[in-house]
């Protein structure tokens, strides 16, 4: 499953539609539009990475589109994604517009950015905008197993990425089976935990024997088992450290390490809070409330 290929030593996933996908691409998620994405984009394609991560509610889609085309990197060399926005009606309609805010003639993979409605009405859509050549490849987001089970059942086509919360703190190893099962590819967004873990002592200690950053062990612990991952940053350091994930190993060891810090209880559930439900918003809420009286 996992090949070498991409510039730079990186790995990439092949996905059960047959598209390759490199391990590693850059998050530009609440990256603002206008300079701030473009030279991350940038910075990113010059420090070796191959795959881009948008979406229509990060709402910078056209300054990815222009980093693409102003760079000397071919656009078949680059994997993009973006995300049909659930709170939208029509899944062909969006992604026309995505593509033209982009710049694209397709994208190389296209989700459901989260189940919000239920997992398969939006399905049929994302079918047809495949069907359509607008995407290589078509597949779902902070879908639990259960969800996922449901989708693959209702369409003709099964899809070939499940995009979720996935750190060694947020593990899902049920989750995470469910989709190895199913054949679908488990992508990790918040693989850097969002910047929230990244001084725990544990992390640190194994990035200490690693001779590595907390950054790198994170996302190294998600390419070593085949996970791709999308770490965001707006630095140009940090997106070039973040890319240095493929010339180092852990051990089993660490590896488990690792793993034993899983706060989720082994859950295939992909979020605890979902953003789209009221009981997720207020759980949220309450959560972020009481980390900040905590300091
Ligand atoms: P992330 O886990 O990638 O964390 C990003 C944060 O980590 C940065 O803001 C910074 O604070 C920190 N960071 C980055 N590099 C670092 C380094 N080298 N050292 C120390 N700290 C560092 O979180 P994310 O942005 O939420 O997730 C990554 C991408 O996943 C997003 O940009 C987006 O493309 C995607 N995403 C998808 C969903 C979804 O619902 N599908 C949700 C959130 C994010």
């Amino acid at each position: 499953m996992i090949g070498a290929g991409v510039e730079g030593g990186a790995g990439s996933r092949r996905l059960a539609d047959g598209t390759t996908m490199p391990l590693l691409g850059l998050g530009v998620y609440l990256v603002p539009d206008g300079e701030e994405t473009e030279n991350a984009v940038r910075w990113a394609l010059e420090a070796g990475y191959r795959h881009v991560d948008t979406a229509q509610a990060y709402g910078n889609e056209a300054s990815v589109g222009r980093a693409l085309r102003e760079g000397d990197v071919r656009r078949e060399e680059v994997f993009v994604t973006t995300k049909f926005n659930p709170r939208l009606e029509d899944p062909v309609a969006e992604l026309e517009r995505s593509l033209e805010r982009l710049g694209l003639d397709a994208v190389d993979l296209y989700i459901v950015h989260w189940p919000q409605g239920g997992p398969t009405w939006a399905w049929p859509g994302m079918e047809r905008a495949r069907e359509r050549g607008l995407a290589r490849a078509i597949g779902v987001s902070n879908f639990s197993a259960e969800e996922l089970e449901v989708v693959i059942a209702a369409g003709e086509f099964k899809p070939a990425v499940n995009q979720v919360k996935f750190n060694p703190f947020y593990f899902r190893r049920g989750l995470h089976d469910a989709c190895e099962r199913h054949g679908v590819a488990l992508e990790a967004w918040g693989s850097l935990t969002q910047g929230n873990e990244i001084g725990d002592s544990a992390l640190a200690a194994v990035a200490e024997r690693a001779g590595r950053t907390p950054a790198q062990v994170l996302l190294r612990w998600a390419v070593q088992r085949g996970v791709p991952v999308i770490p965001k940053s707006r630095r140009r350091e940090r997106i070039a450290e973040n890319a240095q994930i493929f010339d180092f190993a852990l051990s089993e060891g660490e590896m488990s390490a690792l793993d034993g810090l899983d706060r989720t209880e082994g859950t295939d559930v992909a979020l605890e809070n979902p953003w789209w439900t009221t009981t997720g918003r207020a759980r949220g809420l309450a959560g972020r409330l009481v980390r900040s009286l905590r300091g």
